[in-house]
């Protein structure tokens, strides 16, 4: 018989065990041991799951307390051992950068591979023996080198020091076979991996190494190495099948079939994934099929049996454990598969669209000008990127009304007196173009996601974000509209208050689409497309309310981007398709904005200048305004924002060194398009900082605007 494997599991525990223990750690309520129990009680609930649903191979040491590549940097030497030293490299005075798990929403601390390195297995003989003592022989997962080194952004030529590490490492550990992780293989690149694997192969022995790549193709060079597994992700990459299968055919590789979906929380076409694995079976053998999800499920939550939503259309970790079974044995009880909900008059309007349909009706000069006309702003004008402090007050206020102690007017009533705070301070800090702060919005995407049809939400679906964030995304799982105008009042009570103009704040499509689990019966292209008419029926209800500038906020479009060089092309024209869609009904006269949080953006500039804002601000601030670089190759056409002060960081920035950023940016872009705004919102922020931050700020615009 085939058999069934995990690749990896969730960590922060069905009720976010783990985090409540980390953060109680990490307050001093909680003592070391206390944490380690509730996270060894965590791992052994789950292997035992997994055992309990028949699954032969069973991950281990994959559960981490923060992160897995942390937990990589220390078996190999690059942070010290010990708890303190542990949190301390992922949250102390001087962290190791964060940075997204490939197109995931899970973050990484990116190690610093310098000084001595050597090999400390402790992490995996740990859980071995944990597993051990449950009758479990566990599987060590174990980040390969080679993706290793590219994850800590180091040059291939580390592999030197490293590879005899992991050889130590891969000798230390008394198991049968390993899971060899090497998820940078998805980008395309080969370059130095097969020495990589090697010497690991060379430290295993007679033990088996399974390659292991997630969320896209493997290159076809693996198949030669002999490996005795390659997984490949079926879900991503289906038609990575038939070729695969003809390359391992003459020799003894058994392939694990990635069938179930590790990113996504649908119930799995049981049929479909069955067809799959009888190829490979009938290909191959049954000795040489391991039934498998598409990768670990660290990036689903835990129980579906738990949610109210989508009743029989969910199946989070706990659920797919048991679909492997299933599949394995061949057979399951008939399920009635709910059909997706349709909305036929949204398909048509998606049908209808015509080319002109993703334009302004006129160029940006044009637009320029007419805005200039109906609304005189001084040069450099100052603006904020939307939020403002989100205190204990306000977060109380929402969770009251979620709870039922706070009536609907009672909240509505403490919300608009925030928004009037909120204006009278940004007037008296004398900004040009003002926001209502978004005390509303717990989250930039949940906030329209409850407001639009299509969308469902669960009570229990926590992911790692990372360490003990999680997060709750919305679940996109019909026909999307919008029934009712979403953010019109409160932006009519903020410019109600204010002669000055206010800007309407939203969401973008690509950042709605990217950070929901979506439906995946239809292109993401075509649920995007959904989205994008849905904003706009939004910002045609701004405009008509009068509202000179609206902002369309775009923070994921970069996290979009597929992770092999050839299909990014694609994706870019149709996510900013889906942009210009959402903001093409806007009249020359009406501004639209658009907000960015990074900076790496340089072989992206193109396309975001395709986006067409007519104004768009940017994360620059710590790169020293180094971002403008990209302008001395491409001439950015429109208005430009770029973050002067870095809001992620406490620290309050003088007048002299916003004016000294302000400088460079006006010798790089000139004067007309530049305008002057922190980096990103200050939801996070408290206003003991954010006041002085902006008054700084507004004084160096106005010290510019005097200089020569
Ligand atoms: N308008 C949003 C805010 O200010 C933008 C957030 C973001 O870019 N992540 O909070
Ligand atoms: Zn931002």
């Amino acid at each position: 018989m085939a058999r069934t494997a995990v690749l990896g599991l969730p960590r922060v525990g069905p009720n976010r065990e783990l985090k409540t223990a980390l953060e109680a750690r990490w307050s001093g309520r909680a003592t070391d041991e206390e944490l380690l129990a509730v996270a060894r009680e965590q791992r052994a609930a789950l292997w035992r799951r997994a055992a309990d649903a028949g699954i032969d191979v069973i991950c281990v040491g994959d559960a981490s307390l923060y992160d897995h590549v942390l937990d990589t940097a220390v078996a190999v030497g690059a942070v010290e051992p010990g708890l303190d030293a542990y949190f301390e490299a992922a949250r102390g005075a001087r962290p190791l950068e964060m940075t997204k798990w490939f197109d995931t929403n899970y973050h990484y601390l990116v190690p610093r591979l310098t000084g001595e390195l050597a090999a400390r297995p402790d992490h995996w003989l740990e859980q071995l023996a944990e597993a051990r003592a449950l009758g479990i022989e566990g599987r060590p997962v174990i980040l390969g080198p080679w993706s290793f080194v590219q994850l800590a952004k180091a040059p291939l030529s580390c592999l030197d020091a490293l590879l005899p590490v992991y050889a130590e490492l891969v000798d230390a550990l008394d198991a049968r076979e390993f899971q060899i992780d090497e998820p940078c293989l998805v980008t395309g690149r080969y370059e130095g991996f097969e020495r990589a694997w090697r010497a690991l192969e060379d430290a295993a022995g007679e033990r088996e190494l399974c390659l292991t790549t997630y969320f896209g193709r493997v290159p076809g060079e693996v198949f030669a190495l002999g490996a005795a597994e390659i997984h490949l992700d079926l879900v991503r990459a289906p038609e990575q099948l038939e070729p695969a299968l003809a390359a391992v055919a003459g020799g003894s590789t058994r392939l694990s079939l990635g069938v179930i979906d590790g990113r996504n929380v649908w119930a799995a076409d049981l049929e479909r994934a069955r067809a799959l694995i009888d190829r490979a079976i009938t290909a191959l053998g049954e000795d040489r099929v391991t039934i498998a999800p598409s990768c670990s499920l660290l990036h689903v939550p835990y129980d579906a049996s738990r949610e109210r939503a989508l009743p029989g259309r969910l199946a989070f970790a706990y659920e797919k454990l048991e679909e492997l079974a299933l599949l394995k044995a061949g057979e399951w009880p008939q399920r009635a598969v709910a059909p997706v909900p349709r909305d036929e008059s949204v398909r048509a309007r998606v049908a209808a669209l015509r080319p002109a349909d993703y334009a302004r009706s006129a160029p940006y000069a044009q637009r320029a000008a007419a805005q200039r006309e109906r609304v005189a702003l001084p040069p450099l004008p100052t603006t904020t990127i939307g939020s403002f402090p989100q205190t204990a007050e306000i977060r109380r206020a929402r969770r009251e009304l979620r709870s039922g102690a706070l009536g609907a007017g009672e909240y509505e009533r403490f919300m608009r007196e925030r928004i009037a705070e909120a204006i009278e301070l940004q007037e008296e800090l004398g900004l040009d173009m003002l926001v209502h702060g978004e005390a509303e919005r717990a989250d930039m995407v949940e906030y329209f996601g409850e407001q639009l049809e299509g969308f469902a939400f669960t009570e229990h679906g926590w992911v790692q974000s990372y360490g003990s964030r999680c997060v709750k995304p919305p679940i996109l799982h019909g026909d999307v509209s919008r029934p009712e105008p979403m953010t019109l009042a409160w932006w009519r009570h903020a410019q109600s208050l204010t002669s000055r103009p206010v800007k309407g704040m939203l969401t973008g499509p690509v950042t709605i689409l990217q950070w929901s689990f979506v439906r995946d019966d239809q292109p993401r292209r075509e649920t995007c497309t959904q989205i994008a008419l849905a904003i706009q029926d939004e910002v045609r209800d701004l405009e008509a309310a009068g509202c000179f500038a609206i902002q369309i906020d775009e923070a994921a479009l970069r996290e979009g981007l597929p992770l092999h060089p050839s299909e990014q092309d694609e994706y870019v024209r149709w996510a900013v398709d889906c942009f210009r869609l959402t903001a093409a009904p806007a009249r020359p006269e009406t501004q639209i904005h658009t907000h960015m949080c990074y900076s790496e953006f340089g072989e992206m500039i193109e396309h975001i200048a395709r986006l067409d804002a007519d104004v768009l601000s940017i994360e620059a601030s710590r790169s020293d305004m180094e971002l403008l670089d990209v302008f001395d190759r491409f001439e950015y056409p429109n208005e430009i924002g770029p973050g002067v002060y870095d809001i992620h960081s406490p620290r309050v920035p003088e007048v002299e060194e916003i004016e000294r950023l302000l400088a460079l940016a006006e010798a790089r872009l000139g004067r007309e398009r530049l305008w002057v705004n922190p980096d990103c919102g200050l939801k996070t922020r408290g206003w003991e900082e954010t006041l002085p931050a902006l008054e700084n700020l507004v004084a160096a615009a106005r010290r510019r605007r005097m200089a020569a």
